[in-house]
């Protein structure tokens, strides 16, 4: 799932992932500055510039990418760990990332969350008044850029309307789980046992 910050990535999640069975939340870890409110392993692993570097080097990463000038990554482990036990993974990451991923794992379903208007999303992030102005226009700038990229992605979700939206991210999930192309072979053997 991508989109910008304070685009609403977070309450769709939140409200979403009660309904939705065998999902998992990837906790990435990020170098930037916990806000309040914020707990370590659960927004994400707050972590310093060496150790996000050391595990770079370890190849510890699905992926990682720089995010107006701080890095953000999706530890590998848990990630394969969910996979190799059947579960689904719901990554939230910026555009680089989420490219990384398509490219690594073909089968990702992407999702992009866009604001309403990007007057809106000003408002958001202006009213959460947790960034500098400087990163605020920055912010806005990769919003720029990654709504340019909308069409890389399987499915778009505006959202202008929270109920909406997640009704909308419940029924992604739900129809790319019903998809035939994708079912294992497990799961087609299933359907012809005859007990
Ligand atoms: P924020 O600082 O607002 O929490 O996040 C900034 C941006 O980083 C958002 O677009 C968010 O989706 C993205 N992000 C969060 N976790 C990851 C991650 O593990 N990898 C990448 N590439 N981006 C991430």
């Amino acid at each position: 799932m991508t989109g910008a910050s304070g685009v609403g990535k977070d309450t769709i999640r939140h409200a979403a992932m009660p309904h939705i069975d065998n999902l998992e939340f990837s906790i990435s870890a990020t170098t930037r500055e916990r806000r309040a409110g914020e707990q370590d392993g659960v927004q994400y692993h707050f972590i310093d510039r060496p150790r996000f570097e050391r595990m770079i080097e370890e190849d510890a990463f699905l992926e990682y990418a720089d995010y107006v000038g701080d890095y953000y990554g999706t530890p590998a482990g848990p990630v394969e760990q969910a996979l190799a036990e059947g579960r689904d993974v719901l990554l939230e990451l910026e555009l680089v990332g989420a490219r990384q991923v398509k490219r690594r794992v073909p089968e990702a379903v992407m999702i992009f969350i866009a604001p309403p208007s990007l007057y809106e999303l000003e408002r958001r992030l202006r009213g959460r008044g947790t960034d500098s102005e400087e990163k605020i226009l920055k912010r806005l700038a990769r919003a720029r850029e990654e709504i340019r990229a909308l069409r890389e992605f399987d499915y778009l979700i505006v959202n202008d309307d929270v109920t909406e939206a997640v009704t909308l991210f419940q029924c992604v999930i739900r129809a790319e789980r019903a998809r035939a192309r994708l079912l294992s072979d497990e799961r087609v053997a299933g359907f012809l046992r005859e007990e």
